[in-house]
């Protein structure tokens, strides 16, 4: 993106006085704004310190004996406070009593591809209430803040402060990028209020069956009975929710700690075939196991491993139950290129598969392909957000792969462990 660094042929000369003034301009700027902004962080004071330096060196050479002559003057150093801008990662823009474009550092640049020294700021920034807190800025003398949001090419939303400087005859901008914190504000919200939709639902249904049968079924043994069949199931659905929640919490918490442990991949997924045979045999569902006598070693923990495979092979058996047959594959994939070898356990099933939209968001909390089906099956939703988080903690890789109508594969890839840690194999 072409840098907005060359001025207009208006623009002031270049002396290193100018330079000199500039660079204060940008150091005073910059240590006023760090202390308003809450705080001096030390890259600002470090970028102030750097032009105060340029200024302070600039201006002396201004001050050298004629003889080294204008020719003498390098022609980079009016640019000094601009690269010294540069340093910071947010946009940063220095305009005048006129609004009017003195600095702008790359990343502002790169914002506002349009924006150009000494040209008006409202030819790059088409934002009214931005430009009417740069005027009331100027006019009191009082910082400002508010927020801007830009709608192409992509969404994003900006904290925009505004620094007059005194007198106030230049005003800079900062824009902080709130894009990502709005993002993970939004993924809060709808996590709380889908959480609490999942167990609103089933203590509803508890109430209701709690009050009819004080009330109305109170001398009904049989209405008893069922009554309570079902609050047992709400109740279930309930802990499976907390369990969920626990677990993805749990796994959250660890994940940039990379597991650890030398584990022996096929006897965990031996020992989740053996522990899922009566959910099998329930659904009239047969499990086929290929899996080499070879040790499988990865580094990583057990029973986090251990409920990867579980929500896999569980999904294939109650989703694909039509299709009578899972079949649960680990085998060696030899990436060649020098790159570590990896397990990689597949889960496929006979069912009815997932229509494409869908695939693309299952690892989403709470998010189902039919919810419907998958409260009748005691789903949470959880299961494969759960997957996805405990694959990334151990390094691997999640894919999934389904024609509807043909079932559907959930492959996991996990790296293998080094050669030294393969012996102490738990
Ligand atoms: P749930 O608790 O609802 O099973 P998951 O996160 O495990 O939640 O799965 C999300 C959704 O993905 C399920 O609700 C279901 O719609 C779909 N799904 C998962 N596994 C399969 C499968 N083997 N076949 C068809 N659909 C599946």
């Amino acid at each position: 993106m072409p840098r907005p660094r060359e001025r207009s042929s208006e623009s002031p000369p270049t002396a290193a006085a100018g330079a000199a003034i500039g660079a204060l301009t940008a150091a005073t700027a910059l240590l006023a704004f760090a202390a308003w902004h809450g705080g001096l962080d030390w890259p600002v004071v470090a970028i102030a310190a750097l032009a105060v330096g340029a200024a302070v060196l600039i201006g002396g050479r201004d001050r050298a004996p004629p003889s080294a002559g204008p020719a003498a003057l390098p022609q980079e150093r009016p640019a000094a406070p601009d690269r010294l801008l540069d340093q910071i990662p947010e946009p940063v823009i220095l305009v005048d009593r006129l609004v009017v474009v003195r600095l702008a550092n790359e990343a502002a640049s790169a914002l506002f591809p349009a924006l150009r020294i000494d040209q008006p700021l409202s030819f790059a920034l088409r934002a009214p209430d931005v430009l009417d807190g740069i005027a009331g800025a100027l006019s009191t003398g009082l910082p400002a803040r508010l927020e801007y949001d830009e709608r192409v090419p992509v969404e994003r939303s900006f904290e925009v402060r505004i620094g007059p400087l005194a007198p106030p005859d230049a005003a800079l901008l900062f824009f902080r990028d709130l894009t990502a914190a709005r993002r993970l504000e939004h993924m809060r919200v709808d996590f709380v209020a889908n959480a609490s939709h999942e167990l609103r639902t089933p203590l509803a249904s508890l109430l209701g069956f709690i009050e009819t049968l004080q009330g109305p079924a109170r001398d009904d043994p049989a209405a008893r009975e069922k009554f309570l069949e079902i609050m047992r199931g709400q109740a279930l659905r309930m802990t499976r929710l907390i369990e969920d929640l626990l677990s993805l919490s749990r796994v959250e918490l660890k994940a940039h700690l990379r597991p650890d442990t030398p584990l022996d991949l096929a006897a965990i997924v031996r020992q989740m075939v053996d522990t899922l045979a009566p959910l099998a045999r329930e659904h009239g569902v047969e499990i086929a196991l290929a899996v080499g006598e070879k040790p499988h070693i990865v580094l990583g923990d057990r029973d986090e491993l251990l409920r990867a495979v579980e929500n896999l092979i569980d999904n294939a058996v109650k989703y694909g139950e039509a299709g009578k047959r899972v079949e649960v594959a680990l085998r060696r994939l030899d990436r060649g290129d020098g790159r570590p070898s990896e397990f990689e356990l597949a889960v496929r099933d006979h069912g009815p598969g997932i229509p494409p939209e869908h695939l693309p968001r299952l690892t989403e909390r709470f998010y189902r392909a039919d919810v419907v089906e998958s409260r009748q099956k005691g789903g949470t939703g959880l299961g494969l957000a759960i997957v996805k988080h405990i694959v990334a903690r151990h390094r691997g890789r999640l894919a999934i792969e389904s024609e509807p109508g043909e079932g559907a594969t959930f492959r996991i890839a996990l790296p293998e462990a080094p050669p030294e840690r393969r012996q102490a194999a738990v």
